[in-house]
């Protein structure tokens, strides 16, 4: 039977009198049985309990201190006499900070050790301890070890330059990961080589359930499990957002030992996912049973791991939401173009009629009305073709067809489709042709889709003066594999406006515009530029601007000539 005094029995003369002694048989270190000697030895605990390196510290169920040895007077600075029968998170307030206090908590509940990493700050230096806790009969022995030279061998403290760099090195592999689910098993292989593990995995708790979404080694059979998050080690990390320690994971029957008896799992550090104040999991590392439980310093890298782990997750799911917005735009934009140029065609085909005057003849003012109707039908379905032809761009379902054609014949088509508006603006419309006819091989549609974008924004962003389209014919500058190639370069000049260098890279993105505003002069969807420079880039080719304010631009489309 459990004795409810919650005192400690100090045998020998040094018994410190601090603590009271009344009960004589179920606290006391058992005196150590020797078959030669008569009567055992009586060992003093108090005597045993200065002597070990480690400062240690016993608490009693109602929180109070009953006993402190010699290296935690050293340690903390604090008499025994000052603290004893003293509560310990008044007595030590560092310990009731929540991490910990959930740590200490959580072992007097289930009687499983936990460990953890404990930072005292005095002034800029940090001291760091190593703590572990064990609950016996309703009291919690803590024991502190300075971090420098811990107790499992594996000397803590600071990271050395060559740990550095190795967690360095996995940070940029994991931010250079975009896809999740590569992400966590990249994180579970070296989370488990980090901390000399068997194993290792990502648990993610949704509600009332957790489950293992990815895992490597020894934890692989739990892969996919799900488990109460109740008493889970997984809870355990989330609510005090600290790494846990448990020693015997399988033994102390947590929910995912009993779900997945096979584990057979002894040592789990459990570290908590968490970036910009939001859980994302739990990073677990495991050893197989009997093993030796995890350092402290093994305890403080999957921490950094952990954090840094947090963060690519973090960016992987946000690029994953941002690919899903896009793929939902694509399909919203294809859908409504599509919607919209089907009553737009019917519309275009009874202007039409209208326009010969097949229902009958119009006056003056009505033909001038259907013209008008015609022109705002026309630039619509300008606009709704180049929708779909982003979203088809986008989508990645452009197909280039290549034929042989000569360059000039397509100049003059793409000139006989702006001459209107050119002939509207007084504008000169000119070309400038080589005496020799230069042909090509692509995909005529494309270029001719290019050539009509090009001079029709000339035409539309050019006042007075002219637009010209000069054909010429060259070779790539610069260092190109395999040599020097041909290429064809159509440029389109104006005498507009111009456009600032600032804004000229800019224009290449789809819906940008130099004057976006509600109340800019002319209209459009700021696609053009976007959607020729893809064409251009499918036909293996390029557009390039020249340009400044107040003396016209020069956009030239540079294809190669086969
Ligand atoms: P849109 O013409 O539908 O606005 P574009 O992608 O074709 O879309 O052009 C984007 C922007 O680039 C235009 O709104 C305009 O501000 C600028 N731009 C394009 N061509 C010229 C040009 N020749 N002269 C001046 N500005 C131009």
């Amino acid at each position: 039977m459990r004795s409810t005094d919650e005192t400690i029995q100090f045998g020998g003369d040094r018994d410190r009198s601090r603590v009271r002694e009344t009960d004589t048989t179920s606290k006391a270190i058992p005196p150590v049985a020797d078959s030669r000697a008569p009567r055992a030895p009586r060992i003093d605990a108090v005597q045993v309990l200065d002597a070990l390196r480690n400062a240690i510290a016993v608490v009693g169920s109602d929180w109070r201190i009953q006993h402190l040895n010699r290296q935690w007077e050293r340690i903390f600075g604090r008499p025994s006499a000052d603290v004893v029968r003293r509560d310990l998170f008044t007595a030590f307030p560092f310990f009731a900070d929540e991490h910990t206090a959930t740590m200490l908590r959580s072992a007097r509940l289930d009687g499983a050790a936990r460990h953890f990493d404990l930072e005292l700050r005095s002034g800029s230096a940090v001291e760091r301890y190593g703590v572990r806790v064990v609950c016996s009969d309703e009291r919690l022995i803590i024991e502190v070890s300075e971090a420098r030279g811990a107790s499992s061998g594996d000397a803590g403290g600071d990271y050395d330059a060559a740990e550095a760099a190795s967690l360095r090195r996995l940070a940029r592999q994991m931010a250079a990961v975009s896809d999740t689910r590569e992400l966590l098993e990249l994180l579970c292989t070296a989370a488990s080589e980090q901390c000399n593990a068997t194993g290792a995995a990502v648990l993610r708790g949704t509600g009332e359930e957790g489950e293992v979404v990815s895992a490597a080694g020894a934890m692989t059979l739990g892969l996919e499990r799900r488990f109460p998050l109740e008493g889970s080690v997984a809870q355990e990390a989330l609510q005090s957002r600290g790494v846990v320690s448990v020693e015997e994971f399988t033994v102390s029957q947590r929910p995912l030992a009993r779900i997945v008896p096979d584990l057979r799992i002894g040592p789990m550090l459990a570290a908590p996912l968490i970036a910009h104040d939001r859980l994302l999991g739990v990073l677990t590392v495991v050893r197989g049973e009997r093993s030796p439980a995890f350092s402290p310093r093994e305890a403080q890298r999957l921490a950094v791991i952990a954090d840094h782990a947090a963060l690519a997750m973090w960016k992987a799911e946000l690029l994953e939401q941002s690919r899903a917005a896009d793929r939902a735009k694509g399909r919203f934009l294809a859908t409504i173009s599509h919607e919209l140029r089907t009553p737009l065609t019917a519309l275009t085909g009874y202007e039409e009629l209208l326009a010969d005057e097949v229902m009958g003849p119009l006056t003056e003012p009505q033909t001038d009305v259907v013209e008008r109707m015609r022109s705002v039908t026309h630039h619509l379905t300008v606009m709704i073709e180049e929708v779909l032809a982003f979203s088809s761009i986008e989508a990645g379902r452009e197909i280039v067809r290549a034929t042989d054609f000569l360059a000039a014949d397509l100049i003059r088509a793409a000139m006989a489709i702006v001459e209107p508006l050119a002939r509207q603006k007084r504008l000169r419309l000119a070309s400038d042709l080589p005496a020799d006819p230069i042909r090509l091989t692509s995909d005529i549609d494309k270029v001719r889709q290019i050539l009509v974008n090009l001079a029709g924004n000339a035409v539309k962003f050019t006042e007075q003066g002219e637009v010209r389209i000069s054909l010429s014919e060259g070779h790539t500058t610069g260092e190109v594999a395999g040599g020097e190639r041909r290429e064809i370069r159509f440029a389109v000049s104006d005498t507009g406006a111009g456009i600032a260098p600032e804004d000229a890279r800019r224009l290449f993105r789809p819906f940008s515009q130099v004057d976006a505003g509600l109340t800019r002069r002319h209209g459009g969807t700021g696609l053009g530029l976007y959607i020729s420079q893809r064409l251009a880039q499918l036909l293996g080719g390029r557009i390039d601007v020249h340009s400044e304010l107040g003396s016209g631009s020069t956009f030239t489309l540079v294809l190669p000539a086969d």
